[in-house]
């Protein structure tokens, strides 16, 4: 078996490709980069002719999340090669492409894409896909993008156990570890191919997202009008700002279309008897500026609205800020701070975003951040790696200098696989990107390629 890690040495732009000792080729995620300095991402696979040299005769592609730095590169696959993505994360999917045909300069590519994800394939959790001699089994995980998986891949009587992004914080964080002991996957790992984002982070211990609800709660009883920037695609981040103004003051719920679809996917999918996802039964309001009802209620009762940097939101802002006195009014920023940090040399900061979230404050609205990482914790990922106990451990998805091996305890430390490998009829390789590529502008973890620009919401971290 051949294992190659595409540009493991950075954030986003994953890819991971295994072949078969017959000869079966699969990969784990078509990946594009993430962009920095603002600027939308550029890569070198982004056409149909590097992508089709890249996967030569891959029999299938198997995508572990919707981000952009997982998945984008899927337009460029050849029409017959089976491409499969959890169920919700098709549909969210087809819905965000759907509303970018309505921006001009956004239509042609989003069309595409649709005709692109029309033959998708969806896994569904714990049911094994068999392609030749090579079989993938996934497992949700907890990630800030809805619906992701870990991937369990069966080969040459090896067993893979590729992470995706996941994180140990949130609402189903637990999952992981328990699926782990579930399918007696512990102990039985050759190769384990994890996550490694927040190697770096120094942090003690990650706020959980249950935490950040509770700290949603408390500006939502000190302002009457909230707005709140987030990602539309996380659902455990749009589950605790639902339910922190159902479970406190009760305002109006105000989204735009695109929100109340998503939101509407998220909820059909949620499993029956659990707590979580159903949004319902208190009533979200899509935005319309010519809503004469609307105007009232929002001004009498203030509302929650959750909001992204685009022109069309600037729109809706030019409406609803002026009749906010700015006492009364937050904006809760509830993405990765790095976005909007100025700081010299960080590459990921977005000057629009900057200018959308400084308007609130030039009208002297108050500000804050709630926030935590959608990726594992390093105390995560040591546990991970402990529970797994593998053989050989591969960090993928991770800052060029970070140094997986000196998180871990000293018989794990040895297994991590840093250089070409080749051992018990297992070869690794890492591409030229992951040996070149040693100084890394990766602290940028926004959305990638084209479209991004409009549902820029869609983050990696
Ligand atoms: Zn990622
Ligand atoms: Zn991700």
């Amino acid at each position: 078996m051949t294992i190659t890690i595409h540009r493991g040495n950075q954030i986003g732009g994953c890819i991971t490709e295994i072949v078969s000792s017959k000869g079966t080729r699969i990969f784990v995620d078509l990946g594009h980069n993430l962009p920095k300095d603002g600027q939308e991402s550029e890569d070198e696979y982004a056409s149909d002719e590097a992508i089709a040299s890249l996967i030569g005769d891959a029999r299938a592609i198997f995508y572990t999340h919707m981000h952009g730095d997982h998945v984008e590169l899927f337009q460029y696959v050849p029409d017959g090669i089976d491409q499969y993505i959890g169920p919700l994360a098709l549909k969210i999917m087809k819905a965000k492409y759907d509303h970018m045909t309505y921006a001009d300069d956004l239509k042609e590519n989003s069309l595409k894409c649709l005709k692109k994800l029309e033959p998708f394939k969806t896994y569904s959790k714990g049911r094994p896909i068999t392609i030749d001699d090579i079989t993938v089994t996934p497992f949700q995980v907890s990630h800030s993008s809805a619906d992701s998986y870990m991937l369990k891949i069966k080969c040459d009587g090896k067993t893979i156990l590729h992470t995706g992004d996941f994180r140990g914080h949130g609402y189903m964080g637990e999952g992981i570890y328990k699926v782990i002991d579930k399918y007696h996957i512990a102990g039985h790992v050759d190769i384990l191919i994890t996550e490694g984002t927040n190697v770096n982070n120094t942090s003690k211990s990650m706020c959980p997202e249950s935490e950040l609800k509770e700290k949603f709660k408390e500006e939502f009883r000190q302002y009457k009008n909230i707005f709140v920037l987030c990602t539309s695609t996380d659902a455990d981040r749009l589950e605790s700002i639902y339910s922190a103004n159902k479970e406190s003051v009760r305002r109006p719920f105000i989204v735009d279309t695109y929100q109340k679809e998503i939101i509407g996917l998220i909820s059909e999918q949620a499993e029956a008897g659990r707590r979580l996802y159903h949004f319902g039964p208190y009533k979200i309001y899509p935005y319309s500026p010519t809503n004469k009802k609307m105007d009232y209620m929002m001004r009498r009762h203030g509302f929650v609205m959750l909001i992204r940097s685009s022109g069309r939101f600037q729109s809706y802002l030019d409406v609803i800020l002026p009749f906010c006195k700015p006492e009364e009014t937050c904006l809760i920023y509830s993405q990765f701070h790095g976005y909007i940090d100025k700081r010299e040399g960080n590459s990921a900061f977005n000057q629009n975003l900057y200018d959308f979230v400084e308007q609130f404050r030039e009208k002297g609205c108050a500000f804050k951040i709630i926030h935590t990482s959608g990726h594992a914790s390093r105390q995560d990922l040591i546990r991970l790696c402990e529970q797994v106990n593998p053989k050989v451990i591969i960090p993928i998805h991770k800052d060029g200098n970070a140094d997986f091996a000196s998180i871990l305890p000293d018989e794990l430390r040895m297994r991590v696989c840093k250089f070409d490998y080749s051992k018990d009829r297992v070869d690794i390789f890492f591409d030229p990107a992951q040996k070149f590529h040693a100084s890394c502008w990766c602290q940028a973890m926004g959305a990638s390629a084209r479209g991004y620009r409009l549902y820029s919401e869609d983050t990696d971290k």
